[in-house]
């Protein structure tokens, strides 16, 4: 009895010597990305513990640290559409592992309007995925992307129209549940019959609710807020080219300070006095930079097949070459950041908070977008040369997910 009381004893005390694997507790320096002052970060079990000044220490490599970035809105990426007709959880695994790389540790895949068989099947696998122990951290939810948009040439952009509908809350209720409940944010548009009580049901769920790919009038635009929508989908793109001067969905989302504007600052999707003047209107706190990639990002330039047509990546946006007009954005939120300060002037702080803080409060992920005691440790460090970020070390719940060397 003794001995075995002796032995149970010998076991524990050992027990606790052994380093655990899963334990990824190694301090992290770097000059953080608020006040450019070197620090140092601690993370135990996942969670950031401690983040200590470092007093008149010249870092001689200028290595940033930031919390990870969040990607609201991101089609695909690597060539895994996750709109796709072959979608698998190991096709997420290989976008997700692609975004680490780019520095995105957290984003909601994007389901376009789709056959409703396909967004359900597509739904199902995404929940999979969510589940999932090596990704699951770095997906929170996903992000419908329509049916429930304008038919209308130009506001629905690249949706197909014979999928667009109006609102249907018994059929989003069936992509819930093939979703597992993980369909977070939907983008949809005001002026279609049944939107203000759809709105309301989805914001009494749990869902945010964006307004995008729409010709909303004022009133509706208000009556929809008014419902709880608090968010606008890639403001200035999903819009006709040609809009009244006086009455167009843009003033009344500009001068409604309850709506945040998403806004790919790809430098392509919107002109530079665009997003200065959306930044000057809502302000750094207000608003959120999203990829809108396609599936495509990721892959190196040239020439692709998708479907019938023929699609030329350059490095940063996807065209089509006939009508040489854009087909899609391909730059990582990453690569936004380094616009965004060029085009506005603002700070890393203020572009880090446009693509990491803003878009966890939003989706009100309480453990993301920051660095402070007690949150998740999501960490993305970098360099930065004419405000482009070179990705050097990303991290998910403390664990290194990703390293250039
Ligand atoms: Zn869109």
């Amino acid at each position: 009895m003794k001995t075995s009381i002796i032995a149970i004893a010998t076991l524990l005390f050992f027990s606790n010597l052994i380093p655990d694997s899963k334990d990824h507790s190694n301090p992290i320096e770097g000059i953080f990305y608020l006040d450019e002052d070197p620090v140092i970060i601690s993370n135990s079990g996942g969670v950031i513990s401690k983040i200590e000044r470092i007093a008149n220490k010249k870092s001689a490599n200028k290595i940033y640290i930031a919390p990870g970035l969040i990607d609201l809105q991101i089609n695909g990426y690597l060539g895994v559409d996750f709109s796709g007709p072959d979608l698998t959880v190991e096709g997420i695994r290989k976008a997700t592992k692609a975004l680490w790389k780019a520095g995105v540790t957290t984003y909601y895949p994007t389901v376009i309007t789709s056959e409703f068989s396909r967004m359900k099947e597509n739904f199902a696998v995404l929940a999979k995925a969510m589940e999932d122990p090596e990704i699951g951290k770095s997906i929170p939810g996903f992000h419908l992307e329509g049916p429930y948009i304008s038919p209308v040439q130009g506001y629905r952009g690249a949706h197909l129209e014979k999928y667009i509908k109006n609102p249907d809350w018994k059929e989003f209720q069936e992509l819930q549940k093939a979703a597992n409940h993980g369909i977070k944010l939907i983008t949809l548009a005001p002026e279609l019959e049944g939107a203000i009580p759809f709105i309301r049901s989805c914001v009494e769920s749990g869902v945010v609710v964006s307004l995008g790919h729409h010709n909303g009038n004022a009133e509706q635009i208000k009556l929809a807020i008014d419902a709880g929508a608090k968010m606008a989908t890639h403001l200035g793109n999903g819009c006709a080219n040609e809009i009244n001067r006086h009455h167009n969905p843009l003033w009344p989302q500009l001068s409604d300070d309850r709506i945040k504007p998403s806004i790919i600052a790809d430098g392509f999707h919107l002109t530079k006095e665009e997003v200065r003047s959306f930044y000057k209107v809502k302000g750094a706190s207000k608003m959120i930079l999203v990829s809108d990639a396609l599936d495509l990002a990721g892959l190196p330039p040239g020439e692709y097949t998708r479907g019938e047509r023929t699609l030329i990546l350059t490095p940063n946006v996807v065209k089509l070459p006939k009508e040489n007009v854009l087909a899609g954005a391909a730059s990582p939120i990453s690569l936004c950041v380094g616009v965004v300060m060029d085009f506005t002037q603002c700070s890393l702080g203020e572009a880090i908070q446009m693509a990491s803080s803003n878009p966890a409060e939003m989706m009100s992920l309480n453990n993301l977008g920051k660095i402070e005691q007690g949150k998740r440790a999501d960490f993305v460090l970098f360099s930065l040369e004419n405000n482009r970020l070179k990705i050097e070390k990303s991290y998910v719940a403390g664990e290194l997910v990703y390293s250039a060397d």
